[in-house]
């Protein structure tokens, strides 16, 4: 049997020029009164795929989801799912299910009633009704707590309850909005990779919407990182972090350092920045800049170094500074350290020896370096 890892890594069918979307936004617009909340939207989501949609509070992540399930309709635009245009199908009729924030249980009825509920309403036979409970319960190792109510279980186990409920009518697609918002840390990451098996076992395409950047990144095959009604940029969680097509996505995804300055020159994909931290830059990252430019070079913090004394090239890619505060994260250490300029970067190291003592203090002169690949070159 094929690891999780190893089928997701295989899994790109939006690489493929020939592969027909499963789900497409076609120039989606949803206005409330003046306000518009989806703006000219098109996005395509793929058969199988777990899909995330990531931004703010407010910028039209949960509207997005609420058209795919029919509960708000387009201003403009349509959405196409498997090939129907879903104009004019009401929501029971879509192979749509949704989960919602607040999983909206029945407080007054038994696990199994719940997860029951949906099958009744569609009037399907007892014994498949009781067949089917019992498999959800199975899936979400839930069997002992069929009995209880909901106040009577953990958040953990609500959120399941939940789960197999807008499972248990076998949707096609199925849709999150902040699945894990109410669990502790821990049990997030738990059930997080409880999704993702689930959800590659049952062969159903997932589409959450989150606001935890780490919970999207560990669970989506692609992300759509969205900002007032806009998606500003879809990619895998690897092409996000490392070559974010703008500022807006590199500030959003992790921490990032932002080198902002004058092109000296650009050749062959090597370009030259003088930054106004006062330093020279050179980045093999791409991109052909007019000389003069303003351009931006963001780098993460993984990716710089620092050093007690000057690295061997001190002209490139180097700045001086001092060390301006420590964090000890456990498993890593993130120094801020204030360049000669006054711009503050952030340098992280990993932990990987055990450490009593950090190897700098506060105030202490530095160098910060990184190599040319280090970086990307943003584009606004
Ligand atoms: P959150 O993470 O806070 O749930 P979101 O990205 O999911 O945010 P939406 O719920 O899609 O945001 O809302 C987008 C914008 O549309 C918000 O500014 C919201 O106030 C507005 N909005 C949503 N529903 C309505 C409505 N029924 N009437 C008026 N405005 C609405």
């Amino acid at each position: 049997m094929k690891s999780l890892g190893n089928i997701r890594r295989s899994f790109a069918p939006w690489t493929d020029p020939s592969a027909k979307p499963y789900i497409s936004f076609k120039n989606v617009t949803k206005k409330f009164g003046d306000f518009t909340a989806v703006d000219d939207l098109s996005l395509n989501i793929y058969n199988r795929e777990f899909f995330a949609l990531l931004g703010a509070s407010g910028c039209g992540k949960s509207t997005l989801l609420r058209m795919l399930a029919g509960f708000e309709q387009p201003t403009t635009g349509e959405i196409v799912l498997d090939g129907q245009n879903l104009a004019g199908t009401p929501p029971y009729r879509r192979p749509v299910n949704m989960m919602f924030q607040s999983y909206a249980l029945f407080p007054h009825m038994s696990v199994e009633k719940n997860i029951a509920f949906g099958l009744r309403q569609d009037g399907m036979a007892k014994n498949e009704i009781a067949d089917r409970v019992t498999q959800m319960l199975k899936l979400v190792k839930l069997e002992q707590f069929a009995r209880r109510k909901p106040n009577q279980l953990s958040g953990g186990q609500r959120q399941r309850v939940a789960l197999a409920r807008s499972l248990a009518k076998r949707p096609k697609v199925l849709l999150l909005d902040e699945p894990l918002g109410a669990l502790d840390k821990k049990l997030r990451e738990e059930t997080q990779f409880e999704l993702m098996d689930l959800q590659q076992n049952l062969g159903l395409t997932f589409v959450v919407v989150t606001h935890d950047q780490e919970e999207a990144m560990t669970m989506a095959d692609r992300i759509a990182v969205m900002s007032h009604g806009k998606v500003v940029q879809v990619a895998t969680p690897a092409e996000i972090y490392e070559a974010p097509n703008c500022r807006f996505v590199a500030d959003f995804i992790g921490d990032v350092n932002i080198l902002d300055g004058n092109v000296i020159s650009a050749q062959s994909g090597i370009v030259e920045i003088s930054v106004d931290s006062g330093f020279t830059v050179r980045t093999a990252s791409g991109g052909a800049p007019a000389e003069g430019s303003r351009a931006s070079l963001a780098i993460r913090p993984e990716k710089l170094r620092v050093t007690p004394r000057p690295p061997a090239n001190a002209s490139l890619n180097a700045a001086e500074g001092e060390i301006w505060d420590i964090g000890y994260l456990g498993d890593m250490t993130v120094f801020h350290v204030k360049l000669k300029s006054g711009q503050v970067v952030k340098a992280s190291s990993l932990n990987a020896v055990r450490v009593v003592e950090e190897p700098f203090t506060y105030d202490q002169n530095v160098w910060v370096s990184f190599d040319e690949n280090a970086g990307v070159l943003l584009k606004d």
